[in-house]
């Protein structure tokens, strides 16, 4: 009995534990960047959070939740959305939708957005199923498409050159309509749409997304849309949401975060809104799952949604002011992005600014046949040598495609303004170096 127990003790496994599903995917750029910025950054411009606090009536919201509200907060609550924040992001749905949206079975609340992609990915995608994703994309897309057991495709945006020497925008990067067209075929079951578009910061214009559209409705195919950069669009662009155009409400599926749209990444907020045809198959993945998100968060999520629904559109909104503030902190890092040599791509959304890196490349050279892209080597050697933490764009790329897109970096600015005066700082002594070596 004794021999019995201590031999069981010291035996290792020998078989192998990793599911085929986890092949190919053990690597994640995030945990990697993320430690390399916590070691050597002086300023953190690479993952997409703010350094900011929070809107006062949010943090507010959860402190009476805290100490006034119902003890029942701290328990589980609705599986599919705690009730008061399912009801108000219909009501605010159906005013942006112009149309009916169920608080019951047209919205389902997440942990994140994250939680509302995996959730999609695995309620529709079986083996076999292709999914067209657009570079550059946020790469959990191609992850979860794989874990689902799925097959992406991809299929770029294409960049223009800018006119008489002036920085690009990010609406110079395009689909061509053909090349997007051959990728439908009979086994794709899905699209997924980003936009504003992280990493870029393009915002689809109406007619790009009517084009996009149109192939789901003829080739009936199922639209992912992440719109959680839906409020942080500048110079008056206007973000058009998928599901309003005509046809696509029936097959699409729109994800939205309360992390990016109030400010508070770390709260894990977010959701899915769409047909009950659809949202059905979420909540079997999501019951069981995660099957109830936290209560407390999702009240002063609620609360927040309720004040931004009294105040839409006024100049005292927050989803009118936070756009205003990031536009100006855009504007900052741009101009000192320009300033040393980088060649920003103006971004018309979200809170990233992605820059044109190929003048550095006597600082940094190349090092041909290497693995790594130019633009990991290069975002290593920024955070080291000179303390600004960045992400390479190629991590938003396919394999097949990193190596073409390894010019540029991203820069997150929805950041005080000390750190965007620190990174500029950081960037201007850089500058001096460059022109007295
Ligand atoms: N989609 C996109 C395009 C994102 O950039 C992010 C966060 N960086 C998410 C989804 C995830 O959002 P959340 O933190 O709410 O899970």
């Amino acid at each position: 009995q004794t021999y019995f127990l201590s031999h069981s003790l010291q035996a290792k496994m020998s078989r192998p534990v990793q599911a085929r599903r986890l092949e190919g995917i053990d690597k994640n750029i995030w945990v990697d960047f993320g430690r390399l910025a916590a070691t050597y950054s002086k300023v953190n411009l690479g993952q997409g959070f703010p350094d900011f606090p929070a809107p006062d009536f949010l943090t507010e919201a959860l402190t009476r939740a805290l100490g006034g509200g119902s003890h029942m907060l701290h328990q589980y609550t609705r599986p599919f959305g705690h009730l008061p924040l399912v009801k108000v992001l219909a009501q605010f749905f159906e005013k942006l939708l112009g149309r009916d949206v169920d608080p019951m079975t047209n919205v389902m609340v997440t942990v994140g957005a994250l939680q509302a992609l995996f959730c999609c990915f695995q309620a529709f995608v079986d083996e076999g199923d292709e999914v067209i994703i657009i570079e550059p994309f946020f790469d959990c897309y191609e992850s979860m498409v794989k874990m689902a057991g799925g097959t992406p495709v991809f299929v770029p945006l294409r960049p223009n050159p800018p006119k008489d020497g002036k920085l690009m925008s990010s609406a110079d990067w395009q689909l061509d309509p053909a090349e997007l067209a051959s990728k439908f075929s009979k086994r794709t079951k899905a699209i997924v749409l980003n936009s504003p578009n992280n990493p870029l910061g393009k915002v689809f214009s109406r007619g790009e997304l009517e084009m996009i559209a149109e192939l789901c409705v003829k080739h009936d195919v199922l639209c992912i849309s992440d719109e959680v950069y839906e409020w942080l669009v500048y110079d008056g662009k206007q973000h058009t949401r998928t599901a309003s155009l005509q046809g696509m409400w029936d097959r699409t599926v729109t994800i939205g975060s309360a992390g990016k749209t109030f400010s508070a990444t770390g709260w894990k907020v977010g959701w899915a809104v769409g047909p009950d045809r659809l949202l059905q198959h979420l909540r079997t993945v999501h019951q069981n799952s995660v099957y109830v998100c936290a209560t407390i968060a999702q009240e002063a999520v609620a609360q927040g949604f309720q004040r931004e629904l009294m105040l839409y559109g006024k100049p005292e909104s927050y989803f009118v002011q936070l756009p205003q503030e990031l536009q100006q902190k855009r504007d900052w890092l741009v101009q000192s992005l320009d300033a040393v040599g980088m060649k920003p791509i103006i971004p018309e959304g979200t809170y990233y600014v992605v820059a044109d890196i190929s003048p550095f490349k006597s600082d940094v050279p190349d090092v041909p046949n290497s693995d790594e892209p130019y633009d990991y080597r290069f975002a290593k050697w920024m955070v080291k040598n000179k303390g600004i933490a960045a992400i390479p764009l190629s991590t938003f790329y396919s394999e097949a495609h990193k190596k073409i897109y390894s010019n540029f970096i991203r820069f997150c600015f929805a950041k005080e303004e000390a750190t965007l005066k620190a990174a500029n700082d950081l960037l201007e002594k850089w500058k001096q170096e460059k022109t007295s070596s």
